[in-house]
């Protein structure tokens, strides 16, 4: 007998038939005699209708903690339900909602991290052969306010609770059969990945490949956890994520349509303005990413383009017009709606001509890139948001990622 966590995405219990269809995973592995807690997140699109419905009465997002209490809402309904299902059906199940599972969190409203992931008690229904369904997305203040993790926070659940009951498995139910080499709703050629590192997977989900969290990669990995993400519509082996897989270089091709550029031309040498400029980000806590640093027509100047999240755009302009920072350079110029395209791979930079065909099949389909960074793991660049799906594309083309396989 395993035990095992299950956690089943907003498409997949999108409605009741959709319900019945994750009872029917689920009755399968009870059958098979193991253990097992699901996670669920809340109906397809009720997080963003909750979202919007709140964005016209609160528009400053003044009432965090009472917007969790409104955002975490999806998920409960899913919870409720699906144990009506599961008990239609003949089997015992209850659903726990974030605090009665004690799930503490910080109060960090809207992005909150787990301190505890699943109390004795709910330890002894799974013992005493009870489905448990957790409701993902959601946790506790030890205040006993309600918090969010996050969007798509339930994959995070599900990894905590599976680290916290010391799980065999934790296998990730979506609308898509697994990980693929690239968006699949974007590059139709995308392939599943059968088998994935969890460094790998954590660049991909970091770099915007929203089929996992980050911070659920992160948790997996550190907790030295495997992960399998398949689909609850059709039967198939799905992508298996664990460690110490290495025998592949490039994996996938990942994007973030959220990010903002910023352009500062006429910058002096000599006086260390980047270093300036980027020690009053840090102290405002905006992070940069991509970055471009080029000579201006006149030698004793530079210019500089880098990237942040969108959220930060509004602060990162106020940053860079306080007049110590103002007078390190001679314009500015910000602009959303920019995006960050990554090609994904273990051993990525110690492999010859892979930035060569990194910029030269994004130069011959036509794509600028303002800025970009090189890890370990992955290769970056800062370009519109039109250009993405082009870009995605002829990245997938060049890397061969229709053809190759592992
Ligand atoms: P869930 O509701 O099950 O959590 P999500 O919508 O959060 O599902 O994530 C699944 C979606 O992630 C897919 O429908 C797909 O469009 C998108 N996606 C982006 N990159 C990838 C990728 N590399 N492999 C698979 N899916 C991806
Ligand atoms: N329902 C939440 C969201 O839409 C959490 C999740 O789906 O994982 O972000
Ligand atoms: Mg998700």
């Amino acid at each position: 007998m395993a035990r095992i966590v299950m956690k089943f995405g907003g498409t997949s219990t999108a409605d009741n038939d959709c319900l019945r269809i994750c009872a029917g995973h689920i009755a399968r592995e009870v059958k098979a005699g193991h253990q097992v807690a699901v996670v669920v997140s809340a109906p397809a699109g009720m997080t963003n209708e909750l979202g919007a419905r709140m964005a016209k009465l609160d528009p400053d997002h003044q009432h965090k903690d009472e917007s969790d209490l409104v955002l975490s809402s999806g998920e409960q309904i899913n919870a409720g339900l699906l144990v009506m299902v599961l008990r239609q059906m003949g089997y015992k199940a209850r659903s726990w909602t974030g605090w009665q599972a004690g799930l503490i969190t910080d109060d960090n409203h809207g992005q909150a991290r787990l301190k505890t992931a699943a109390s004795q008690q709910f330890c002894d229904d799974l013992d005493r052969g009870n489905i448990a369904v957790l409701t993902g997305f959601q946790g506790v203040t030890i205040a006993g306010k309600i918090t969010t993790l996050g969007r798509g926070g339930s994959d995070v659940s599900a990894v905590a609770l599976a680290a916290a009951i010391a799980a065999d498995r934790c296998d990730i139910y979506t609308d898509v059969d697994g990980v693929f080499t690239a968006d699949p709703s974007i590059v139709p050629e995308a392939r599943l990945i059968p088998r994935l590192s969890a460094s790998e997977m954590l660049e991909m989900a970091s770099n915007g490949a929203k089929v996992l969290h980050s911070r659920a990669v992160e948790l997996a990995l550190a907790e030295n956890l495997d992960l399998r993400v398949t689909s609850t519509f059709k039967e198939g082996p799905g992508t298996e994520i664990s460690e110490g897989l290495e025998d592949h270089l490039v994996s996938g091709i990942a994007y973030s349509r959220d990010q903002s550029r910023v352009s500062l031309t006429g910058l002096k040498r000599g006086i260390g303005a980047a270093q300036k400029i980027f020690a009053e980000l840090a102290v405002a806590g905006i992070n940069s990413d991509l970055l471009a640093l080029g000579p201006a027509s006149d030698l004793t100047m530079f210019n500089l383009v880098f990237a942040t999240s969108r959220q930060d755009h509004g602060p990162v302009v106020e940053c860079l017009r306080q007049r110590q920072l103002a007078d390190l350079y001679k314009t500015m110029d910000a602009k959303e709606n920019m995006a960050r395209i990554s090609v994904v791979g273990l051993g990525l930079r110690s492999q010859y001509g892979m930035a060569d065909r990194f910029f030269s099949s994004l130069a011959s389909a036509g794509i600028i890139i303002d800025a970009v960074a090189t890890s370990e793991l992955r290769i970056s660049a800062l370009i519109t948001n039109e250009q993405v799906e082009n870009a995605v594309r002829a990245l997938h083309f060049a890397f061969a990622l229709d053809r190759n396989s592992k």
